[in-house]
């Protein structure tokens, strides 16, 4: 008989429908300490940056620090006792008890070990924190993903702090632990973590631009640095819901769920009003993300139902990064109290959009000179020779991004963003760049110019100069670009919404710092011929503009014909997550990342290991999962409901009633749960088989990727018609409608 009672799901949904949203705290009770509601007022107010230490330091000390930090040098031995002592006192006057280095090992998410400040001095307690705490941490690192670059018998790895990103006090239930942003590196200088490739990718992207830029004549360039800014897009749903839904809870997304009648057709959920319980949500994470001194600047409601979006100021690279994990971080956490769940994955539903961050990037100057200083390096300029500068630039991302496609795929190639990428409201696996009318036509005609014209009259005749306010217009921009400029910045789309964006975005600054190296030989070979820095820089570009016209697309990336279209121009189409990782072991990525010191040969080896046996294990967990699942929820559910066709078809008949409908279900249930068993029994299968192959990591993703996938699909498909059948009270899954239109 099926249950009279109705199941949790039922439950959970009642109690839900009678929620009311949570009120956002006072600043002042939370923890802020400040009673205004102004954010300004508060911004910041657990971080501890360079600007407040000036009073308390040296000159000489403060010059150092200042160095480090937007010079990306190391901090030298006779600063980092004050810097300790001042950071301790501040850490300790705000009630930290516990300090940690805070690092990002190759999980994708941040790792951190506790330490008290506590210490005894001849039996007395006392708050210490010394110089070599504050720079130098050793965890036990044995249990972090390697990739076999230390063996676990060997396990020894330290974490260094990274001074450019500011120390800041985490606050959970009250507990202050100061946390120290740090670089987690082997005992022999191996990278075993996302921000030490980071941190050298940017250091050659700035010492490649800084040539560049002294050839075309502009002095006194200390630095250039990228600039990030990460939109990231999450769903929220009931608590209740999701812990109802072993696939949300082990593997982040729903591997099944019957598509609902309504999904995003209406198109009513972008930029819509944020649903109360939400905006109370949001309005706290943001709260504390404030206190941290994250800028965030936007909210909104994203496509599907119950998806939204935040997006910060963009800020340093190396700074935005952390500040990403922070956002992530706190929105899992700040969720939870009000009984929501933060959805980070690429594709928590099937049929509605997926998440992504886009990533917006541009390059930046700090210089002496005070014309330079701050100046965005892809912002068109307003004399030809600015624009000189801009084209050139923006010429070396072109190359960058058409050369290392491939690495650029390889960087965003997780289990999760597979199901986005080439899914229709995504970017396809396609990297190419969009760059709209006008600059398209710019690139156009220098690339088939001749070159009898000046720079300068040539700058003039196209009319560059015009572009900064033709950009601000061009507002229908391409939407379905993975690459795409969009007026003063790249926008990286096709990255997922719950990676570390460290990798990606290393891999960009590589490309494109390669790219700015080529092109400064480039124009050094050419002014042996072109007496003007800036004709030769011209015949550079306009070569450049020729060689990576393929990678150029304005039309829809999301049609077919771009496919085909795509592949005449020899643009690679990597699908499936263990070929895009794939491409970080080719000649091409191998040269482009060791040659410049991005990577050793072991590092970016392990680096491949590391990501694939990810994308082995998440497979793995949802296959398990949805074992389970089937067996022990979507199976028994069927039964039930056949069972008790049966046995009213069996009193029919003993009734003596001639026409018994209940055969017709019956039998159709009955075919269901055979398609099934039969799906259920291929995805057994190949799980079996993917679990006794040892040491044989490609052949093994390559079976997950292919039977595997299948086999989820199918088991997928037989769920779902059976979700669609079975009498609701049978059915102990949260269903899709219930799940993202909450009532
Ligand atoms: P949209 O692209 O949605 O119209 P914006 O152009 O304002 O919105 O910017 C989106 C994101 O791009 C924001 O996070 C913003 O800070 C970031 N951004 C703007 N300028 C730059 C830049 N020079 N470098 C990196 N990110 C930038
Ligand atoms: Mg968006």
């Amino acid at each position: 008989m099926p249950s009279t009672s109705s199941p949790h799901r039922k439950a959970a949904s009642r109690d839900i429908a009678k929620r009311t949203a949570r009120p956002v705290p006072h600043p002042s009770e939370n923890g802020a300490g400040v009673p205004s509601l102004k954010v300004s007022d508060y911004f910041g107010i657990n971080t501890f940056g360079v600007r407040q230490m000036r009073d308390k330091l040296s000159r000489d000390a403060y010059a150092k620090l200042v160095a480090a930090v937007r010079l990306g040098k190391k901090l030298d031995p006779d600063t980092a006792p004050k810097v300790a002592a001042i950071i301790r006192d501040w850490a300790i006057a705000k009630g930290a008890t516990h300090f940690t280095h805070w690092f990002q090992p190759q999980t994708g998410l941040t790792a951190e070990k506790h330490d008290a400040f506590l210490s005894f001095e001849d039996g007395a307690p006392l708050e210490s924190f010394s110089a070599s705490q504050l720079v130098q941490s050793e965890p036990d690192a044995s249990s972090f993903p390697s990739g076999g670059l230390r063996a676990t018998w060997e396990a020894r790895g330290y974490t260094a702090w990274n001074p450019a990103s500011p120390v800041f006090i985490a606050e959970w239930a009250g507990v202050k632990t100061l946390c120290i942003p740090s670089v987690f590196i082997g005992y022999n200088g191996e990278a075993l973590d996302e921000v030490t490739p980071l941190l050298r990718s940017s250091d050659v992207l700035s010492a490649k631009a800084i040539e560049l830029l002294e050839l075309l004549g502009d002095k006194g360039v200390q630095r250039v640095f990228t600039t990030l800014g990460p939109e990231q897009e999450y769903f929220l749903i009931d608590r209740d819901h999701f812990a109802l839904r072993p696939d949300l809870v082990m593997a982040g997304r729903t591997l099944i769920g019957a598509p609902p009648p309504r999904g995003q057709q209406l198109e009513d959920h972008y930029f819509g009003g944020i649903p109360e319980r939400v905006q109370a949500c949001i309005a706290e994470v943001e709260q504390e993300l404030y206190k941290l001194g994250v800028p965030i600047v936007t909210r909104h409601n994203e496509v599907a139902p119950s998806q939204f979006e935040m997006a910060p100021r963009f800020e340093e690279t190396d700074v935005a990064v952390d500040h990403n994990q922070l956002v992530m971080a706190t929105l899992r956490r700040v969720a939870l109290r009000h009984n929501l769940q933060a959805l980070l994955h690429e594709k928590p539903f099937a049929g509605i959009n997926g998440s992504g961050k886009h990533c917006n990037w541009s390059m930046s100057i700090t210089a002496d000179n005070p014309d330079l200083d701050g100046f965005n390096l892809l912002k068109p300029g307003k004399t030809p020779h600015q624009n000189i500068r801009f084209l050139v630039f923006l010429a070396a991302v072109l190359r960058g991004v058409h050369k290392h496609a491939p690495a650029l795929r390889a960087g965003i190639g997780t289990s999760g963003n597979e199901h986005r990428l080439g899914a229709n409201e995504a970017p396809p696996a396609i990297i190419s760049v969009f760059m709209g009318d006008f600059l398209t036509h710019v690139i156009e005609s220098i690339a088939s110019g001749k070159s009898t014209r000046s720079a300068e009259e040539e700058m003039i005749k196209l009319g560059v100069t015009r572009l900064p306010e033709v950009q601000r217009d061009n507002t229908d921009r391409n939407r379905t670009s993975p690459f795409a400029f969009t007026g003063n910045k790249f926008e990286f789309r096709a990255v997922g919404s719950s990676q570390s964006i460290a990798f990606p975005v290393m891999l960009l600054n590589a490309a494109v710092a390669e790219a700015i190296g080529d092109i400064t030989s480039e124009i050094k070979a050419e002014l042996k011929k072109t007496k003007k820095v800036d004709d030769a820089v011209l015949k550079v570009v306009r070569g450049v503009f020729k060689e990576t016209a393929a990678v150029r697309f304005e039309g829809n990336n999301y049609s077919e014909d771009w496919v085909k279209e795509a592949a005449k121009r020899g643009l690679p189409n990597f699908r499936r997550t263990p070929e895009a990782l794939k491409q970080l072991t080719t000649k091409q990525t191998h040269d482009l990342l060791v040659k410049l010191g991005v990577f050793t040969e072991e590092e970016l080896e392990s680096r491949y290991h590391v990501r694939l046996e990810r994308y082995i294990k998440d497979m793995l967990i949802e296959m398990h999962t949805m074992r389970e699942m089937v067996d022990t929820l979507v199976l028994p559910a069927a039964f039930t409901y056949s069972g008790s066709l049966a046995e009213s078809a069996a009193q029919a008949k003993a009734a003596g009633i001639s026409v018994i409908p209940q055969i017709e279900t019956a039998n159709a249930i009955g075919k269901a749960i055979q398609d099934l068993q039969k799906a259920r029994a291929a995805l057994s299968k190949t799980l079996e088989k993917a679990e006794g192959m040892h040491d044989e990591l490609e052949a093994q993703a390559q079976l997950l990727t292919s039977q595997g996938a299948d086999a989820m699909a199918e088991a997928r498909k037989a769920s779902d018609a059976i979700e669609l059948m079975v009498d609701d009270n049978c059915w102990h899954l949260p269903k899709y409608r219930e799940m993202l239109f909450p009532v």
